[in-house]
């Protein structure tokens, strides 16, 4: 069972990899940092240099990953990818940097993760290409520097301001993903629907990229999911309706919040009239990592407009309520 689960993971991953749009021009949205990027990419190929240093931020989902190969792509070299967590020690660095053929990309996601002690040895190899490396201990201590072959970094974070100063100053290009609108997600999802050679309504289309959150991540998921049902309980085809009813048993409402989102948003009301309230405070009574609550679904519930920060905590607004059909009035 094990294995097979393995190999239903594997084919999820795999599957996502052919999702994956390969140069800038299959790369749906985000206009601005495309616009941009591909001016810096012109200019250093045709100066045969390697690409300035590239920080890669915003909510998860928004296709950062995706970016970080299509950079690699438009060069024309090689991309390796790891991640903040996954680099424990000064050495692990010193090993992934060396193996680097000259001009190659280094993804790091969730950079803002990166032991300080690995982010001191990144410093002089994002700048001068080069390694300082300790020999020995004690007085007998001694320095060594170790040439590098020149590379690009391509940072991503949910949390830019979680970045320290130093790090951050060191990257040439910061680039801000921004949530997605309604009709670039309906592309990605007709986009994805034609690669699995799935048959779709345009209005199916639509509700799914309503439902969505502004992520290509979820957008893709969602569809995934829908064709599922489509499969066993349809012909087949993506109808709107079949659409509506995958997603009402899925718990994704109308606005493409989720069973946590509603967790949340009802916990505010319920147990703190509203708010203000601690992230940590609404983290421990749902239950929930507050990390999580802040990267992954405080984010679009600001965006929407349905929870505000202040310097006392988190309040809903308005919108919460008249969402949920909730009299404010009696509540509070
Ligand atoms: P993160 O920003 O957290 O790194 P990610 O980059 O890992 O997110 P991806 O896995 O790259 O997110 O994106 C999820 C899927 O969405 C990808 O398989 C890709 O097919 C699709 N996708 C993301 N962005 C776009 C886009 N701009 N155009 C088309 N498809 C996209």
């Amino acid at each position: 069972e094990r294995l097979l689960n393995q190999e239903a993971e594997l084919n999820e991953q795999s599957f996502e990899q052919s999702l994956r749009p390969q140069y800038l021009k299959q790369y749906i949205g985000q206009e601005k940092v495309k616009a941009n990027l591909s001016v810096y990419i012109e200019a250093a190929r045709m100066r045969e240099e390697t690409l300035d240093h590239v920080l890669l931020y915003g909510p998860p989902g928004l296709g950062k990953t995706t970016l970080a190969v299509i950079i690699a792509n438009e060069m024309g070299v090689n991309v390796r990818t790891t991640s903040g967590p996954a680099i424990e020690r000064p050495g692990d660095l010193a090993a992934i940097l060396s193996a680097l053929e000259p001009g190659d990309v280094l993804f790091i996601d969730e950079i803002h993760r990166l032991p300080r002690t690995v982010e001191e040895v990144l410093y002089p190899a994002m700048e001068d290409f080069c390694l300082d490396i300790v020999i020995g201990k004690g007085p007998t201590a001694r320095s060594v520097r170790i040439d590098l072959p020149p590379f690009t970094l391509v940072g991503a974070t949910t949390r830019a301001g979680s970045l320290s100063a130093p790090l951050r100053d060191r990257f040439g290009v910061l680039s801000r993903l921004e949530y997605y609108t309604e009709p670039q997600l309906a592309d990605i999802i007709e986009r994805t629907a034609v690669i699995m050679e799935t048959e779709m309504d345009q209005q199916a289309a639509g509700e799914l990229a309503r439902r969505s959150r502004g992520t290509p991540r979820i957008a893709n998921r969602l569809l995934r999911r829908v064709r599922d049902f489509a499969q066993v309980r349809g012909d087949g085809t993506i109808t709107r309706d079949m659409a509506d009813y995958a997603l009402e048993l899925m718990q994704v409402d109308r606005l493409g919040l989720d069973h946590i989102d509603h967790k949340l948003l009802k916990a505010i009301i319920e147990k703190f009239r509203g708010g203000p309230v601690g992230l940590e405070t609404i983290a421990a009574t749902i239950g929930e990592e507050s990390h999580t609550i802040e990267d992954v679904y405080e984010p679009y519930l600001l965006q929407i407009g349905f929870i505000q920060r202040t310097p006392r905590g988190r309040i809903v607004t308005e919108l919460v309520y008249r969402h949920f059909q909730i009299d404010p009035l009696m509540e509070k």
